[in-house]
């Protein structure tokens, strides 16, 4: 079987729980929302050569030159427009940000991610950015209940990373499954599974207030 990397999503968990999660030896830490990834590792500036941080929450363009700097991967790369921002902000003293391509795998309207169809024409495009390395494709599929249902969506998934490579194209990774349905996307071939609330527990709704920090056993 693939060997499966396990991303810990930390969103809405602050940094302690980050420093928890190292301290007991995961090194790569997956976010969503630009600012508070920031915030989050500016506060773990010290732990910044143990960790890979991962952008996989949607990018707008005017965020582009921040996470270029700033962070190891991004998972959430669906137009050329913001890979080639990407590639031109990424600074020369750092590696090339690794990049996947979200793909809108279960073809909802209201999900960000390619189209299957324009995917071959995207992934040739970006593979030439000299400022990123094209690694793979990442998928958020529709929730499904069941195994078999589950793992349809992450199959269709590894089928066009599949017809990417046999079109010549060096990819490697497949970003696919979170707590929910991790195991049908490593049956399916996931390269890196994104695990927020299985990791860190659950999460406030979005909203509900300021977000929860761990507890760490200091209660009164
Ligand atoms: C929040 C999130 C996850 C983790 O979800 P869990 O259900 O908490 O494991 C994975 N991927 C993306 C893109 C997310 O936004």
């Amino acid at each position: 079987m693939q060997a499966v990397t396990l991303l810990a999503v930390s969103k809405t968990f602050g940094p302690l729980a980050v420093r928890e999660a190292v301290a007991a030896g995961q090194q790569a830490f997956g976010e969503n929302y630009v600012q508070e990834a920031l915030d989050k590792i500016a506060a773990l500036a010290d732990l910044r050569a143990q960790v890979q941080w991962h952008l996989i929450g949607p990018l707008q363009s005017n965020k582009t030159r921040v996470v270029a700097e700033t962070f190891d991967w991004v998972h959430s790369v669906d137009r050329l427009k913001t890979a080639q921002r990407l590639s031109q902000q990424r600074p020369a003293h750092l590696a090339p940000l690794q990049v996947c391509l979200q793909v809108n795998i279960s073809g909802e309207d209201s999900k960000s991610g390619v189209a299957p169809a324009e995917l071959p024409e995207l992934a040739r495009a970006v593979a030439a950015l000299p400022g990123l390395r094209l690694r793979g494709l990442m998928a958020i599929p529709e929730p499904a209940g069941d195994f078999e249902h589950q793992r349809r969506p992450h199959r269709a998934l590894r089928e066009w990373l599949e017809a990417l490579r046999s079109q010549g194209l060096a990819l490697d990774t497949l970003s696919m499954g979170m707590s929910a349905d991790m195991e049908a996307a490593i049956a399916e071939g996931a390269t890196i599974v994104r695990v927020g609330t299985a990791i860190f527990g659950g999460r406030a709704a979005k909203g509900s207030g300021p977000a929860p920090t761990v507890e760490c056993g200091s209660s009164s």
